[in-house]
């Protein structure tokens, strides 16, 4: 409390106001199902990220049976939808059989509770979900500069050494793995999902994210024409240690929904994401996903992130729930290792219908 209150005149208002006043809280909607077997905070594994912002909720779907153990992590960035929905999907449906699930939505839990800086997405948008009507929440990608208590330097060193030229960066958890325990409270979070890892003994990891679609259009004297980045959406990162495991995942996931990834391998001198650090720093094979969305295309302005016709939440949640299913077996096959789960919606149901129907 002490630290947040670093100017005067907000040092003033923290003697006036309850804490509860001065955080920018947005009610996350989480309705676990009866697969969650316990519910933590990333705090538990870190102590000092307690009472922060940064705090966030942890699942665990243990089925008492031994077997693989897989981590999902939504919400990196909150501006990428899929992420955190696909991990609510999990936590509403899906029971685990025999080895272990352990699901964090929303990640970044300062980023979710901002609004989008890019494309000033609406933060609340409205489902009808199995119980009547639910909101989903957008956020944005980087901490809340508030609850990062320091100035953006102009050029971010990350805890491995490597300069980012967008001071922003600081605040962005996936540039600061493996994070460091005395660090910026972005980097502290990170620290904490490495610590979780290492005490749940996380066999394989996956950080899904989304990115701008393939239909991304560059500005150009005030007109968009066709161009930009178009080369992350649809695309699996992996950690050299998961190469092979990643390529069965991706034949494996042709055959059940019909569509092809790109494979990539973490770029080894590009420090600080979760895909290369989370591998280096334990013993879990570390992926990422990548989904077209949308919201990201800056083009669009106000991209429909829900009922999109060629890009519905509905495709991309399927796109990382199926993958990371294929991943998990991919794992589950090489290792020898039971992963067994029921509950998680096929692609085709997904697509029946909307994404509300996955949803309590
Ligand atoms: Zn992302």
């Amino acid at each position: 409390m002490l630290q947040m209150c670093r100017t005067l005149s907000l040092a003033a208002m923290c003697l006036m106001l309850p804490v509860t006043a001065l955080s920018k809280s947005i009610a996350l909607d989480i309705r676990p199902g009866e697969g969650v077997t316990d519910q933590r905070k990333l705090s538990d594994y870190f102590a000092p990220l307690k009472d922060t912002n940064l705090d966030t909720d942890v699942f665990i779907l243990d089925s008492g049976r031994p077997g693989v153990t897989a981590l999902l992590l939504g919400g990196t960035h909150g501006n990428e939808l899929a992420g955190t929905v696909s991990a609510l999907v999990v936590l509403e449906n899906v029971v685990v059989k025999a080895g272990k699930l352990v699901v964090i939505p929303f990640a970044n839990h300062s980023a979710i509770s901002m609004k989008d800086t890019r494309n000033h997405i609406a933060q609340r948008h409205r489902i009808q979900s199995r119980s009547g009507e639910r909101y989903l929440v957008y956020g944005d990608r980087r901490t809340d500069p508030d609850d990062q208590q320091a100035e953006d330097p102009e050029v971010y060193k990350n805890p491995m050494g490597y300069e980012l030229k967008n001071g922003a960066e600081s605040r962005n958890l996936n540039r600061t793995y493996p994070g460091k325990p005395d660090g910026t409270p972005t980097e502290r979070a990170s620290y904490a999902i490495i610590a979780l890892v290492r005490q749940e003994q996380v066999d394989i990891s996956l950080d899904m994210h989304e990115a701008d679609t393939p239909e991304n259009k560059i500005q150009t004297d005030g007109d968009y024409r066709p161009g930009g980045n178009k080369r992350l959406a649809y695309t699996l990162v992996s950690h050299p240690r998961g190469l092979e495991i990643a390529a069965y995942a991706l034949l494996g996931l042709e055959e059940d929904i019909n569509i092809s990834l790109k494979l990539e391998e973490s770029n080894t001198k590009y420090r600080g994401l979760s895909h290369l650090e989370i591998g280096n720093a334990t013993d879990s094979l570390s992926f990422l996903s990548e989904s077209p969305n949308p919201g990201q295309d800056r083009w669009r302005g106000d991209g429909d992130v829900v009922t999109d016709p060629r890009y519905p939440l509905k495709h991309r949640v399927g796109l990382h729930l199926r993958l990371f299913k294929q991943l998990a077996d991919a794992y589950a096959d090489d290792s020898g290792e039971a992963f067994v789960i029921e509950g998680l919606p096929e692609y085709e149901a997904l697509m029946t219908g909307d994404i509300g129907q996955f949803l309590n």
